[in-house]
């Protein structure tokens, strides 16, 4: 891949989608294909099929997909399972026929059987049952997986899948009914301080623990492969650290500077316990990550801040 590489992003305006193109655009490539939803429907395969045969890129970030915390996840199954399937199957099949040169899928970390040993090693996948609150979204990953496998092995296709853990940054979904843990504290502690709420209310026992990575060193790492991984086998992205979920409400309350009182909504699931992924592959490629969590959430509760006085 170098800097004229033609490089289409699918979703390149959710999380994931938008810090490729930032990261992209700061390391001089100069050809990226974006489409919006209203310029190209990924749900609609001829009209996938036409864009790929058209555009005929070299290089393809499926980076496009529904996603959502544990409460979306819990209750709208269908979607998630719908949408990401039909996605990801236009994308792949559409980048195999246009002959793309590589595609790099994104998977998730909840694909991983829910009781697995942590920290979690590339080689339990489909090793047992994932997290039920969040079973068909792991269901369209783990095919999207498969998928990216099969066309390796049966056509010879360099299509790469990457397993990140729980990711945050500028442009995640702060909406706190469909939203993850790190953007809905970050709204719940500011909301508080600005209102002078007395108490916040945070979702389980606060015991699960998560391991959070800024999307930026996502970026940075899918890049990286990008340049240097042509292999069908699944690749974690994390930090190697994890932390509980009350020592996270605890840190971002500190961040934001809110001085009430947590309470615990013991009625909200917790969801899997633990999911620590064991990113010793992705280091021995080359890659660590850069940004440290609370450095992530101070900038990540700046730019929420920002966003609320552009909106
Ligand atoms: P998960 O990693 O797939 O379980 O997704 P989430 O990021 O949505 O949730 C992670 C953990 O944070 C779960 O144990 C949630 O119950 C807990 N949590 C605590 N407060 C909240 C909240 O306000 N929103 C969300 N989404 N999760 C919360």
């Amino acid at each position: 891949m170098n800097k004229e590489s033609k490089i289409y992003v699918a979703g390149h305006r959710g999380l994931v989608g938008s810090a490729l193109i930032r990261r992209l655009r700061s390391l001089g490539h100069n050809n990226l294909v974006t489409r919006t939803r209203h310029e190209m429907d990924l749900m609609d395969f001829p009209s996938v099929q036409n864009f790929f045969s058209r555009e005929k890129p070299e290089y393809v970030f499926l980076a496009a997909a529904k996603v959502g915390g544990i409460h979306a996840n819990n209750t709208l199954g269908a979607d998630f399972i719908h949408e990401n399937l039909t996605i990801q199957n236009n994308v792949i099949k559409s980048a195999h026929d246009a002959k793309v040169k590589k595609l790099l899928f994104l998977g998730s970390s909840c694909i991983y059987p829910r009781d697995c040993p942590q920290p979690i090693k590339e080689e339990y996948f489909l090793d047992g049952k994932p997290e039920t609150t969040n079973i068909p979204y792991a269901a369209a990953k783990i095919a999207g997986i498969l998928a990216c496998q099969a066309f390796h092995k049966q056509y010879g296709d360099t299509f790469v899948s990457v397993m990140p853990t729980n990711l945050y940054g500028p442009n995640d979904n702060f909406d706190l009914a469909t939203s993850h843990v790190f953007p809905a504290l970050i709204r719940k502690f500011h909301e508080a301080k600005t209102g002078g709420a007395p108490t916040v209310t945070v979702w389980g026992s606060g015991a699960p623990k998560r391991e959070f990575l800024h999307v930026d060193d996502l970026a940075e790492a899918c890049i990286h492969l990008m340049h240097t991984y042509n292999q069908p086998d699944i690749l974690n992205i994390g930090t190697g650290e994890d932390i509980s979920i009350q020592e996270f409400a605890e840190m971002v309350k500190d961040v934001v500077g809110y001085e009430g009182e947590i309470v615990w909504d013991r009625s909200k699931p917790d969801g899997t316990p633990r999911k620590l992924l064991d990113v010793s592959k992705m280091n021995d490629l080359g890659w660590k990550a850069n940004i440290r969590l609370r450095d992530g959430v101070a900038s990540t509760y700046q730019w929420f801040v920002a966003s609320l006085k552009t909106a």
